[in-house]
């Protein structure tokens, strides 16, 4: 970040993979510009730290005093906002425009209103079956947030877990996710049901050193056995901040909980990441899964991915799973699960007892979720 500097700029960390460089001297948009393209042209390119190869992408929002913004504050807020623009695009850096900002209305009024969410219980956690693939049968589940808005209807995770790592709101997002999954799977025991349940974390999460004593608790408030209880990872956000991450881990694996690394094959961390990381499974993610039964390009590279986890002694789950045909490949590769919209969707808790209790799968049958009668 450094290098295409001069001395009287200024490169700040503002937390995790969050950077900011304070360029004085550029009083024009062209000479930010240059600056910025030479930013990105620097980390295109994979470099070495301590052994490993690694590569890394980079967004770059421009703000240019005083056009975009009076106050430091004002001219942060809107480069975030421009980076946010920059992540959609191919360049790797945008400058501000209000244009940009309109975009993000949405984006900002949901922001604010999160934390309510959050308190008034507009969010609530759906579970998707993951299924055994020997005995058919319902492996375990994993928990995907909700946001039921009171005027916009159901919003997907994609839209407010990116800004709920940005405001800080992702620490109570992800204790009220770990609570509620703990409360159903004692719900689901009370009926006989022993389903793991799978969580995700995201970045911040992994950046809290706080989080494996709040996993610690809530274990025991809900008088849960660790075991029970998969976190699932990505690639991405491990590479954020590598030494904080791998110390969270390794304390939220010592407690005994397991360790999903998700969305794999689409990260860009080295492969010799994966022997370091106290980690039990490997996620294929699911573009390639989708794409295997027409594509040969990713039926190979399912079948490297499933060969991979095997060798490292690793269980494999693949995501993504439409079709009959796709879970018949899997099978035949060894895949341990299978989880996508084909076997069912994200559902209740009630609706997913319902739906265990009325499908044929648990006696090996074999119907594709569209007939499966939903509670
Ligand atoms: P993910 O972890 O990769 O979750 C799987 C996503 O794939 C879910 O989308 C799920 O509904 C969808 N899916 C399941 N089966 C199929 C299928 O057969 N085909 C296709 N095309 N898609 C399928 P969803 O629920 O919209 O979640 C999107 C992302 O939001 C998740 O991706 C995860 O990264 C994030 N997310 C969801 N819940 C949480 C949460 O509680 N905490 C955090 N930090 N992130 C969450
Ligand atoms: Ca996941
Ligand atoms: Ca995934």
């Amino acid at each position: 970040l450094q290098q295409p500097l001069r001395e009287t700029d200024t490169v700040a960390r503002l937390g995790g993979d969050d950077f900011a460089i304070l360029l004085p001297g550029a009083t024009d948009l062209a000479t930010a510009c240059r600056v910025a393209e030479r930013i990105v042209d620097g980390l295109r390119h994979p470099f070495e730290i301590r052994g490993l190869v690694l590569e890394i992408g980079v967004s770059i929002g421009v703000a240019l005093y005083p056009e975009h913004g009076q106050t430091g504050p004002e001219l942060l807020q809107h480069a975030d906002v421009a980076m946010y623009a920059a992540k959609r695009g191919p360049a790797g850096f945008v400058v501000y425009s209000a244009e940009s900002d309109t975009n993000s209305i949405r984006q900002l009024t949901l922001t604010g209103q999160l934390r309510r969410a959050i308190e008034d219980d507009q969010l609530l956690l759906e579970f998707q079956p993951k299924i055994d693939a020997r005995t058919c049968e319902v492996a375990g589940v994993e928990a995907l947030i909700r946001w039921q808005h009171p005027e916009l209807g159901a919003i997907p995770p994609d839209e407010f877990i990116g800004s709920a790592e940005h405001t800080g709101l992702i620490k109570p997002l992800t204790l009220w996710v770990i609570n509620a999954a703990l409360r159903q799977r004692r719900r689901w025991a009370e009926h006989g049901f022993d389903f793991g349940v799978a969580v995700n974390l995201s970045v911040k999460s992994l950046q809290d050193p706080e989080l494996p004593e709040v996993v610690r608790s809530l274990l025991e408030a809900w008088q849960q056995a660790p075991e029970c209880l998969t976190f699932e990872i990505t690639e991405s956000a491990l590479m954020a901040d590598p030494a904080t991450a791998l110390e969270v881990l390794e304390r939220i694996a010592a407690i005994g909980c397991k360790l999903s690394l998700d969305d794999f094959g689409t990260g860009y961390s080295s492969l010799a990441y994966l022997q370091k990381l106290p980690i039990d499974e490997l996620k294929i993610d699911r573009s390639f899964v989708i794409a295997m039964t027409r594509d040969d390009n990713a039926a190979v590279i399912v079948r490297a991915v499933v060969k991979l986890a095997k060798g490292l002694g690793l269980a494999v789950v693949a995501e993504g799973v439409e079709s009959e045909d796709a879970f018949d490949r899997l099978r035949a590769l060894g895949c341990d699960q299978a989880q996508g919209y084909w076997f069912g969707p994200a559902m209740s808790g009630d609706q997913l007892l319902a739906w265990v209790k009325a499908t044929p799968w648990r006696a090996g049958g074999r119907t594709p979720a569209d007939r499966i009668v939903q509670a």
